[in-house]
């Protein structure tokens, strides 16, 4: 079984023929697919879809009929979900440090559940939202994970308990604790570790007053990469068991940003100018780092490039942006079949902190988006049709 969404080649030729490029395909299968991994693995966790990852309304709207929750991080975000009419029930306000903004959204959309990992925070809450439902977001360490997001948030161990009681004397409802052991972690050890703590925690939480009931594993899950081994079913199955143990009544959650989005979508791109310089051909593409390439700074990530050359000699080559800046270069000295003017390229696996984050800098519009589901009858009918 495949484990992501790729397109062969003649459904990018069809597709970049009909639609031009740079193209970003979905496959809302492949979303629903991984939805239903964490459902199956780790069936106590109520998911809630971390949207920065991909805000695109055809996932929103998937998970929503799905039955899945969402995490959010701002007010923009809440609106967006509001005006589809999630209810504020299905949101956390996952954002440690809120602004006032956000805050107000949250009144006003039914928001009230959200982290903290300060005392300035539990101030901002009690005066704006004096009735929410809070978990402390735990620091925890993680030198191995892809992107490490606890070098800005998270209490340190020793401050949690302090913090978990103020928040209680704010008249906040004090229910739980919830952490983030970084993006893209290919070993179970991390959540284990950050579970270890929080058992501790909820003990002495307990000792001391407070009646904790809310796991959050945050997010985290990882996609296929290149040269990087890992089992996720085996991953989450000891996770599972672990929760099993030491939180047997807790209620859980986690908050699956990469994982839900990532294997889902397929970007096709065209060589638009080549050049050599130094001896070293350069490729430039109709899409670069201030498109969904972006994902190349903002993400640190690696894609993977495949044209659809067979039985030639790979050269090394570097690949450029279609923008003015001397900044828009992707990918340098890296293997590459030879490629032509026109030549199209297909990224697999490219849904994750990619289009969220482009821009249209030097008036390049974003990458048209279609979905592959409503698309693949119609190419399959013209593929048989081609061969009759
Ligand atoms: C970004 C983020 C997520 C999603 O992380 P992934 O690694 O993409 O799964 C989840 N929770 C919070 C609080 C985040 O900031």
């Amino acid at each position: 079984m495949c484990r992501y969404f790729q397109l062969n080649q003649t459904a990018v030729e069809k597709l970049a023929a009909r639609f031009g490029t740079p193209l970003l395909v979905l496959s809302i299968n492949q979303v629903k697919k991984n939805y239903e991994v964490l459902r199956k693995y780790l069936p106590r966790a109520k998911v809630h879809y971390a949207i920065k990852a991909n805000p695109h309304p055809e996932i929103l709207r998937l998970m929503a009929k799905l039955g899945s929750n969402f995490d959010v991080a701002s007010d923009g975000e809440i609106q967006t979900l509001f005006d589809m009419g999630i209810d504020g029930s299905r949101i956390i306000y996952a954002n440690p440090v809120k602004t006032r903004a956000g805050l107000l959204a949250c009144n006003s959309c039914g928001v009230r559940r959200m982290t903290f990992d300060s005392a300035t925070e539990i101030e901002k809450i009690k005066a704006l939202c004096p009735n929410a439902t809070v978990l402390l977001r735990l620091r925890i360490d993680n030198k191995a994970a892809h992107v490490d997001l606890n070098s800005k948030f998270g209490a340190a161990r020793e401050d949690a308990l302090q913090l978990m009681l103020k928040a209680q004397a704010a008249g906040l409802n004090m229910a739980g604790i919830a952490f983030h052991v970084g993006s893209q972690t290919v070993v179970s050890d991390p959540y284990l570790q950050a579970l270890d703590t929080t058992r501790e925690l909820f003990a002495e939480a307990k000792a001391a007053g407070l009646n904790l009931h809310i796991v959050d594993l945050g997010g985290g899950m990882p996609i296929p990469e290149e040269k990087v081994k890992f089992n996720l079913p085996e991953m989450l199955k000891q996770i599972s068991a672990r929760l099993d143990e030491d939180f047997p009544e807790a209620e859980i959650w986690c908050e699956p940003g990469r994982y839900i989005c990532g294997t889902a979508v397929n970007l096709i791109t065209s060589v638009i100018g080549v050049t050599n310089r130094g001896g070293m051909p350069w490729y430039f593409l109709d899409e670069g780092l201030y498109g969904t390439f972006s994902g190349v700074l903002f993400d640190q990530w690696d894609f993977k490039l495949l044209s659809f050359k067979k039985g030639v000699k790979k050269v090394r080559a570097t690949f450029a942006g279609p923008s003015c800046d001397s900044l828009d270069v992707m990918f340098r000295g890296v293997m590459t079949a030879p490629l032509e003017m026109g030549d199209l390229l297909l990224v697999p696996a490219c849904g994750a902190y990619t289009s969220a984050s482009a821009t249209t800098f030097n008036g390049f519009s974003k990458a048209k988006f279609i979905v592959w589901e409503d698309m693949k009858h119609r190419i399959e009918v013209d593929t048989r049709s081609e061969t009759l």
